[in-house]
């Protein structure tokens, strides 16, 4: 499989990236590169399972390579996202459907983080 010069771009920037990366987010770093073909390559990785769409705050998806994979909780007051692991096969286990077979798992945590510096932040 060859990447075109763009596509390994886009690929290379999330990789780069400590947060998921909304289509937009990826255009602002990526000014050369087209919206059209930013999306487009972004459906490619997902299919090629290289990327992975998520949607965090129920509005714009977001995208990120998971190195291992994991779940998101955030904050609904800043919109910080924690990634984080659990034991997958423990939850297959506990959320077993009669006739269903999980093959894979995503959970979003939605809540609050608690703020601890709040009084001495600076406005
Ligand atoms: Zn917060
Ligand atoms: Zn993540």
């Amino acid at each position: 499989m060859r990447l075109t010069k763009h596509r390994q771009e886009i690929l290379d920037t999330l990789d780069k990236s400590e947060e998921a990366l909304s289509a937009g987010q990826i255009h602002s770093i990526l000014p050369h590169i087209n919206l059209v073909t930013i999306y487009r390559s972004l459906e490619y990785f997902i299919k090629a399972n290289e990327v992975k769409k998520l949607h965090l705050d129920g509005q714009e998806a977001v995208y990120e390579i998971q190195h291992e994979p994991h779940h998101h909780a955030i904050c609904s007051d800043c919109s910080k996202v924690i990634h984080f692991t659990v034991d997958d096969k423990k939850l297959i286990e506990e959320f077993s459907l009669p006739g269903f077979k999980i093959k894979d798992i995503e959970i979003t945590l939605r809540g609050n983080c608690l703020h601890e510096n709040k009084r001495s932040k600076v406005k």
